[in-house]
C-alpha cells in the first residue's frame, strides 16, 4: 500500500511555483495576485481562506482578503466582484463557499470574470473542461489528477467510481476521469444519494473517489483488493485530544481499509493540500496570461 502524500506533493508544487515567481519577478515581471472574498465568520471557511492566504505568502504571491459581513446584500457582493474583475493588478478571484442562503451562489459564480476564475467554477470554464480545451480546472479535481499523475497511478481502462455529484468535486471529477487524457481514459460510474446498491458498484472499483462528507462511510466490505482510494471528504469533529479542540476526518475508514489498497490518500494531508496548490497554479497561469 502506498500513501498518496498530498502534503508532500503540494509542498513540491509550491516550491516549483515559488521558483517560477522568483524568476518572473527578477526579470521584471508581475507578482501574481490572488484575491479572496469571505462572507461571514464560519469557522471552517475561515480556516480554508486563511490557509489559501498563507500559501500565497509562501510562494511569493500577493493576496488580498476581503471580508464581508454575513448579512451583506447580493447586490453589494456582486459589486465587490465587479470591482475585482476590473482591477488589472488582480489575477485570480475566489469567493469562499458556501455563501449565506440569501445569496444566489450561481449568480456570484457567473459574475466572476472567467479569466480570473481560478477556482474553475464558472460555467464557461466548466464547458471548456468538458470539451478538453485549455482552462482553469476546478482546484480539487485538478489536485486529484496531479496526485495520480505524480504517483504514476495507472488509470487507462480502469473502472473509476465517483461518490458524490457536487459541482465542485464529484461531477467534474467524473468528467475528467473519462476524458481521453492521462490521467483519464477510465470507465466512469458516478454515484449519488439516489444510487441503488452502492456496495455492489464500489466493489467493482479500481479507483474510488469519495466526496460525500460522511465520516468513515467507506468500509472494507465495500471494496475489492488493490483498489486506489481518493478520500476527498473533510469533516470537522470535536476532539479533546487536539490543541484546537477539533480534528478532521475523511469519508473512508482509513485504518480498517488501508491493507486492501494499492494507493490511498490520508485525511488530513491528502486531497486538501493539493486543492490549495492547484489554486496557486491556476493563479500563476492567469498572471502569466
Ligand atoms: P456536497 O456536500 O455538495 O454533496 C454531497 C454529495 O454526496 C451529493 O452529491 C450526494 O448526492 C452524495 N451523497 C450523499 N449521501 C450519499 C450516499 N448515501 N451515497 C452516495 N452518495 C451520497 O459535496 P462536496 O461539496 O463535494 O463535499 C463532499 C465532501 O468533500 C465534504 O466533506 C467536503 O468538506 C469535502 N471537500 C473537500 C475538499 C478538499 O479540498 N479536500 C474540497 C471540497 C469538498
Amino acid at each position: 500500500m502506498i500513501i498518496l502524500d498530498g502534503k508532500k506533493t503540494a509542498n513540491d508544487i509550491k516550491e516549483e511555483i515559488a521558483l517560477e515567481v522568483t524568476s518572473i519577478v527578477s526579470s521584471g515581471g508581475k507578482v501574481p495576485h490572488l484575491s479572496a472574498i469571505l462572507v461571514g465568520t464560519d469557522g471552517a471557511s475561515e480556516t480554508y481562506v486563511n490557509a489559501k492566504v498563507k500559501a500565497c505568502e509562501k510562494v511569493g504571491f500577493k493576496s488580498t482578503l476581503i471580508r464581508l459581513s454575513e448579512d451583506v446584500s447580493q447586490e453589494d457582493l456582486l459589486a465587490e466582484v465587479e470591482k475585482i474583475n476590473k482591477n488589472s493588478d488582480i489575477d485570480g478571484l475566489i469567493v469562499q463557499l458556501p455563501l449565506p442562503s440569501h445569496v444566489d451562489e450561481m449568480k456570484v459564480t457567473e459574475a466572476i470574470d472567467p479569466e480570473k476564475d481560478v477556482d474553475g467554477f464558472h460555467p464557461s470554464n466548466i464547458g471548456r473542461m468538458v470539451l478538453n480545451l485549455p482552462t482553469y480546472l476546478p482546484a480539487t479535481p485538478a489536485g486529484i489528477l496531479e496526485l495520480l499523475k505524480r504517483y504514476n497511478v495507472e488509470t487507462s481502462g480502469k473502472h473509476c467510481v465517483v461518490i458524490g455529484r457536487s459541482h465542485i468535486v464529484g461531477s467534474p471529477m467524473s468528467i475528467l476521469m473519462g476524458r481521453n487524457t492521462n490521467p483519464g481514459n477510465c470507465t466512469v460510474t458516478l454515484t449519488h444519494s439516489r444510487t441503488k446498491n452502492l456496495q455492489e458498484i464500489t466493489k467493482t472499483a479500481d479507483i474510488l473517489i469519495v466526496a460525500l462528507g460522511r465520516v468513515e462511510f467507506i468500509t472494507s466490505d465495500m471494496l475489492k483488493d488493490g483498489v486506489c482510494i481518493i478520500d476527498v471528504g473533510i469533516t470537522r469533529v470535536k476532539s479533546d485530544k487536539t490543541k484546537s479542540g477539533w480534528k478532521l476526518l475523511g469519508d473512508v475508514d482509513f485504518e480498517n481499509v488501508k491493507h486492501m489498497c494499492s494507493f490511498i490518500t490520508p485525511v488530513p494531508g491528502g486531497v486538501g493540500p493539493m486543492t490549495i496548490a492547484m489554486l496557486l497554479k491556476n493563479t500563476l497561469l492567469s498572471s502569466k496570461k
